[in-house]
């Protein structure tokens, strides 16, 4: 479900830190699309990308501080 093949990342913004996960939003460098990177502090399990809509970036772009640490969490729990 990668939106190109073989994708190339760019860093849009990191988000922080949240159920032992670091999260950064990405952009693909082709088209635009938008993907949350999760990386798990724990040694081996794994970097994960999941493609977001333009709204769900949007969401996570536009919160701060507790609000953006909610968002995290939430999303942590349904996926
Ligand atoms: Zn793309």
């Amino acid at each position: 479900m990668a939106c190109c093949e073989s994708p190339k990342y760019k860093l849009v913004e990191e988000l922080g830190h949240a159920e032992s996960v670091d999260w950064d939003l990405k952009q693909c460098l082709s088209c635009g699309a938008y993907y949350l990177q999760e990386s798990s502090e724990y040694e081996g399990a794994g970097v994960y990308f999941t493609r977001l809509t333009d709204e769900q970036a949007k969401n996570f772009r536009h919160s701060q501080g507790r609000d953006r640490i909610n968002l995290l969490k939430q999303w942590y729990n349904e996926h």
